[in-house]
């Protein structure tokens, strides 16, 4: 990954946006940027030069890591550090992350950086990781590799009498065995009129025949994220969630019809909403149509009803459509898919058709 020219990336739009440097806070921006993956770093980028800081537990890691940069170590906080190198690189105005410091770190900057202006930006560094890599891509392609392998796994030990937090578990077991480096997030499993709550934590609730059982889940590699979910009909599912499952798999295939380079965020999610409107399911789509995936697991670009961001080749984004009904249960199915010019490739190879186990 090519650290360097994503900091140029950055230092070139600058101007744009009115500052003389950014102080990157953020951890997956300071990970984009540097390549450091540890849990506490700032790097400060300016014009012609740029500062790496992070703490006396990192001193080799960063060695490694971030072997480009000039290194400064610090275990007593950054602020007097991140005033001495602003002053020695000129800064005038100083952009900060509005959506990553807090209101007593501000304070703090502002006391100790005096004669810099803060300037507070919206999202700095994540508009450029919108459009990902090959090499990001690569990284995404291999974490829903990893995704893939474990449902499939999965599925041959699910039985009648388990519980949620159980296959929950055998998920998580699955996808470390398969290779993740990590999970994405915890898994949302969830059986039967669970399933009418998008993000159910798992209970202990018990398997029963009739159930649909709703996954979602991913793993990580190399710091990217997967994203999936299946719903799974468990003996012979109610005729209506059948219905359903029909209706959402339509809806997901309309907003992936509809996903290319410069379409709007706001055009995928109604192409797919259409289609759960149009069933008579349209209260029951309680959420956005899907989001950016990659150094985390929700960022930008956003699906959502009336967005008006363009879709820029190279984005790796979700279209998870689902229909909740209480009582009843609920259906999503969710896949990743990558942004080309002319359409899209979905990223995933599991079946998007009803399983019935
Ligand atoms: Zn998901
Ligand atoms: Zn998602």
């Amino acid at each position: 990954m090519d650290h360097r020219l994503r900091r140029s990336a950055l230092t070139a739009r600058l101007d744009d946006l009115g500052v003389d440097g950014v102080l990157v806070t953020a951890l997956p921006n300071v990970r984009y940027l540097t390549g450091f993956t540890g849990s506490n770093a700032v790097t400060l980028v300016a014009r012609d030069d740029a500062v790496f800081l992070t703490d006396g537990r990192y001193i080799e890691q960063s060695r490694h890591e971030v072997s480009d940069l000039e290194r400064v170590i610090s275990s007593d906080g950054f602020d007097a550090e991140v005033a001495a190198h602003a002053s020695r690189l000129g800064i005038a105005r100083l952009g900060i992350e509005a959506t990553s410091v807090t209101v007593a770190e501000h304070r703090r900057l502002a006391e100790r950086l005096t004669g810099v202006e803060l300037v507070a930006l919206e999202a700095p560094v994540e508009q450029g990781r919108r459009a990902k890599d090959a090499d990001e891509l690569d990284a995404l392609r291999r974490a829903q590799a990893v995704t893939d392998e474990a449902f499939e796994e999965i599925l041959e030990t699910i039985e009648v009498g388990m519980s949620e937090q159980q296959l929950a578990a055998s998920l998580e077991a699955a996808l470390r065995r398969d290779g993740a480096h990590g999970l994405a997030f915890p898994p949302i499993v969830a059986f039967g009129e669970c399933a009418a709550e998008p993000h159910h934590a798992p209970s202990h609730r018990l398997l029963e025949e009739g159930d649909v059982i709703k996954v979602d889940f991913g793993a990580r590699w190399d710091g990217y994220h997967s994203d999936m979910t299946r719903t799974v009909a468990f003996g012979s599912p109610a005729a209506e969630l059948r219905k359903i499952h029909d209706v959402v798999r339509e809806a997901q295939q309309a907003g992936i019809d509809m996903v290319r380079a410069g379409v709007t965020t706001g055009a995928v999610d109604a192409a797919a909403r259409r289609v759960i409107a149009d069933a008579g399911y349209g209260e029951r789509f309680t959420h956005g149509l899907g989001h950016g995936v990659g150094l985390e697991i929700h960022e930008g670009p956003w699906l959502r009803p009336n967005g008006d961001d363009e879709l820029p080749a190279g984005a790796a984004v979700t279209i998870e459509p689902g229909v909740y009904v209480p009582g009843l249960g609920g259906v999503r199915v969710e896949d990743m898919v990558e942004v080309t010019d002319d359409g899209c490739r979905v990223i995933g190879t599991s079946t998007r058709e009803l399983i019935e186990l």
